[in-house]
């Protein structure tokens, strides 16, 4: 007797044009195992453990639950079980190529991962004595080193825990330093680019300013004379990708730059592209004020699942006196952390608890050490070259809006153009989860209608990137040739289409069998 079918589940395999699809008992196919949810599968009379019934009269009267909570028990196998079988329909860079555009899915080597397991580094708690974590400190102290010489500036923030987190903490220390002037309260509006990641305008509006888009001009690139009019005295700064998210270089970063800091703004720089430029430019000599470093994008800590992120604040010398708390410092006397607001009076608070992500401070650390300055130059050139080799692979047959601009940094971008009537990118995207890779990002930049956005990050081969490219110039001819089949994917996987909006706005986090 099959349990899953006993447990009142039922497979739902869908149909392709009108016929239901081949089936199986169980819904599995060999090894694609279908899984239930734990309360599917899990019965009040079921436990992984043995206690003894607790005695109601040993509770006191006030916690006492009114209602049964209704938690599925489950076997130690089944829970087991479940987990397993879920953690298998995952994708993940440990499988194949993730062409997920502006998030560097590239390989974490296992070496980092080696390192942030030492117990030493692994085991240490936030609250222990100074004297008994000077390697972590260290660890700290010269990973903020690295960060301040690869980007050109005067210090860095280490504490905040994401990118997004990081634009934060740039946009306080900017406003901490506008309050400094007496232009706080007049200075309120950032301006944004629009082919900004939907972070950027978000934190803007979180911190308390008005968001004013700027237009990007026909060649993907920021409308240098929409911004240059846009600057006033009420504009705080400007938030910038570089290379942006159309993947490409902002030529006229140092001109903008100028102007923002003549017109008594300060310059944001999104730093989540910085995998493009590593090594090969210091955004300091840019004119950037603040930066974010995605840890886990640029430095290959494992993301993609949620978390941990780790995003550290890069800045001038007009933002570094107001960084929050705490600082790692190091002088003669060793390396210690300075976080009593009477030593640091200009810091605009803390963004955390604690330090920050200790465990991706060893990872990048570890990443940056074994690759060396060089290593870091070879990242980004690598990074570059795979790029383009996607761009001029499937240039013949996906449009690429902006490929006159020239070459493209570390990411290559497509458009829906020329696909057939009724076939879209999401189309495309779904063909792609047939063929076993992950879809690329879709539907971002917004400049761009019906965006394909690919990154293939320098440590994917020239087979894998072959391999891939093949898949994608099949599914390019079948969209624009209009084959019904594609509008059927995914035929494969364990499911078909999902309506991702409802899921979005209307998810259902609470179960009622
Ligand atoms: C990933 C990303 C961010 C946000 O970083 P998180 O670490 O996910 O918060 C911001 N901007 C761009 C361009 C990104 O790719």
């Amino acid at each position: 007797m099959n349990d899953i079918n006993t447990a009142g589940w039922r497979p739902s395999l869908g149909t392709i044009d009108g016929a239901a699809l081949p089936d199986t008992v169980t819904g599995n196919r060999a090894l694609d195992l279908q899984e239930p949810l734990l309360f599917e599968i899990g019965h009040a009379d079921r436990s992984g453990v043995d206690f003894d019934d607790v005695e109601p009269d040993v509770l006191p009267t006030l916690p006492r639950r009114a209602a049964r909570v209704d938690l599925p028990g489950l076997s130690e196998p089944e829970c087991v079980r479940h987990y397993t079988r879920l953690s298998r329909q995952n994708y993940a860079i440990d499988l194949g190529l993730f062409p997920l555009g502006s998030c560097t899915m590239k390989h974490n080597p296992r070496l980092n991962e080696k390192v942030a397991r030492m117990p030493g580094f692994a085991a240490v708690h936030p609250l222990q004595p100074q004297s008994s974590v000077r390697g972590a400190l260290t660890v700290i102290a010269e990973l903020a080193d690295w960060l301040v010489r690869l980007t050109g500036m005067a210090a860095v923030a280490m504490s905040p825990k994401a990118g997004a987190h990081g634009e934060l903490c740039g946009l306080m220390a900017i406003h901490a330093a506008l309050d400094a002037r007496g232009e706080g309260d007049t200075r309120r509006v950032i301006l944004v680019p629009e082919s900004a990641h939907g972070t950027n305008p978000a934190t803007a509006a979180f911190a308390g300013f008005a968001v004013a888009g700027i237009p990007a001009g026909p060649d993907g690139r920021i409308d240098l004379a929409a911004l240059l009019a846009r600057l006033g005295s009420d504009v705080a700064g400007v938030m910038i990708t570089n290379p942006n998210t159309c993947g490409l270089f902002e030529r006229d970063i140092k001109t903008i730059a100028d102007a923002v800091h003549a017109a008594g703004g300060y310059v944001y720089c999104d730093g989540a592209n910085f995998n493009a430029i590593v090594g090969r430019v210091r955004p300091g000599d840019l004119g950037i004020d603040a930066m974010h470093i995605n840890l886990h994008k640029t430095f290959s800590t494992p993301h993609g699942g949620g978390g941990p992120g780790s995003g550290p604040v890069v800045l001038s010398a007009a933002l570094a006196d107001y960084a929050p708390r705490p600082h790692v410092v190091g002088d003669e006397t060793g390396v210690r952390l300075v976080e009593a607001a009477a030593d640091l009076p200009q810091a605009f608070g803390r963004m955390c608890a604690f330090h920050g992500q200790m465990g991706m401070f060893t990872r990048a650390l570890a990443y940056i050490l074994t690759h060396g300055a060089d290593g870091l130059r070879q990242v980004s050139d690598d990074a570059v070259l795979n790029a383009n080799y996607v761009l001029a692979s499937l240039r013949d047959v996906l449009d690429a809006p902006f490929a006159g601009s020239g070459p493209c940094m570390h990411e290559a971008l497509f458009s829906d153009h020329g696909f057939a009537e009724g076939f879209s990118t999401l189309d495309l995207a779904k063909g792609l989860i047939d063929e076993g890779f992950h879809p690329m990002t879709v539907y971002f930049p917004l400049v761009v209608h019906g965006a394909m956005l690919i990154e293939p990050t320098e440590t994917e081969s020239r087979a894998a990137l072959d391999q891939f490219l093949g898949a994608m110039r099949s599914l390019a001819v079948r969209a624009r040739a209009g084959d019904p089949a594609l509008r059927a994917a995914p035929r494969h996987a364990p499911r078909r289409r999902l309506d991702e909006t409802l899921a979005a706005r209307k998810p259902r986090l609470v179960w009622r069998g």
